[in-house]
């Protein structure tokens, strides 16, 4: 992968989730050239990606090897698609989450490029079938789904199109690795991806508990920050449930598993997320943390600040 070293990798689309690609890219030591639709938008985008890395080597939490000058030096911006394209290896679209913005921005780039370049979406949820069904060679797409602030939070989700090279996923994975992330590669498409079903999961079954009044908002947050949360930093589901035996896995499922159907088939329908429990949950949610823009932006700075600390101590 080294060879790719100080290769050129383009990001179309300089909003939250286009910088941050930016910034990790850089801090692998790869140029970036970073294109948005609206013109000016880029170079904003560069003023605001400026203060970041400054910022983050001053507080000592940059990212790579180089110093934030030197990772500066690699960033460009640009209101041409075609400029931006040029001597690219590697495509990183961050435009928003609407298919037909993501089918015409690979339509109009594939047009633009050589057939080696690969063509990567940051889409949360849609699936590549469909981000990529106006791009002629589609075995050079994938996407690469980050988490948010993907600064701080590693994994990358590779998920292939049915029709991807397999050579095209080993390019991502070494990308990915090469910039400190933790890619994780699904082997085929399906809705949601891994991280958001799991998600949904969690989220689901918090909703119902508060909805059917079992338990508050802010104790279910505890249940996870203080309890799951805790060793899901470090150990994923099946390795806890692994060690939570004294014989491990097997002995896990012969002691557990008839008590976790059971529980299981009392999970109820989905739920639609609206009406009084809606109310009800926002209410409490805006008494625990206001909605006003300082204290959630105050709140998202403490979450990053530990998010940090804690990728550091896993190091
Ligand atoms: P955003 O709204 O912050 O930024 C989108 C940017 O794309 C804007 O600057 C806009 O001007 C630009 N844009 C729109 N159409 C364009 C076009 N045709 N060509 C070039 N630029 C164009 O959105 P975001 O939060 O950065 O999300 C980008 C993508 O990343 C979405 O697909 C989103 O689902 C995904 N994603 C977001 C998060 C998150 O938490 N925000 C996490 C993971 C993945």
């Amino acid at each position: 992968m080294s060879s790719l070293k100080g290769k050129i990798i383009t990001v179309v689309g300089s909003g939250l989730i286009g910088r941050s690609w930016a910034m990790l890219f850089m801090s692998g030591g790869y140029m970036v050239k970073i294109y948005d639709n609206i013109p000016g938008q880029a170079s904003g985008a560069i003023t605001d990606i400026r203060k970041q890395i400054e910022e983050l080597q001053q507080a000592k939490m940059l990212r790579g090897n180089l110093t934030a000058a030197e990772q500066l030096s690699l960033l460009s911006s640009h209101d041409d698609l075609l400029q931006a394209l040029e001597g690219a290896f590697f495509v990183q679209e961050c435009v928003f989450e609407d298919l037909e913005a993501k089918q015409s921005v690979f339509h109009e780039v594939e047009n633009l490029v050589t057939e080696s370049v690969i063509l990567s979406s940051s889409t949360s949820c849609l699936m590549p079938s469909n981000v990529f069904s106006r791009v002629q060679n589609r075995t050079r797409c994938i996407i690469s789904h980050p988490v948010n602030p993907p600064y701080y939070v590693r994994l990358v989700e590779l998920v292939p199109h049915p029709e991807t090279l397999p050579a095209v996923m080993d390019v991502a994975y070494s990308l990915m690795t090469d910039v400190g992330q933790a890619p994780v590669r699904l082997r085929k498409e399906i809705d949601g991806f891994a991280l958001n079903r799991v998600q949904y999961a969690i989220i689901a079954e918090s909703w119902r508990l508060v909805q059917d009044g079992v338990i508050s908002v802010k104790d279910i947050d505890l249940v996870m920050s203080e309890g799951l949360g805790m060793r899901y930093a470090f150990i994923g589901p099946i390795e806890t449930m692994h060690l939570n035996a004294p014989e491990g896995m097997e002995d896990y499922l012969q002691r557990y598993s008839e008590g976790i159907k059971r529980v299981l088939n009392t999970f109820g329908p989905v739920s639609d997320f609206s009406g009084e429990p809606a109310d009800r949950i926002i209410k409490e949610i805006c008494e625990l943390i206001p909605a006003e823009q300082e204290h959630l932006t105050a709140r998202r700075e403490r979450r990053d600040q530990l998010l940090m600390g804690l990728a550091k101590l896993k190091k």
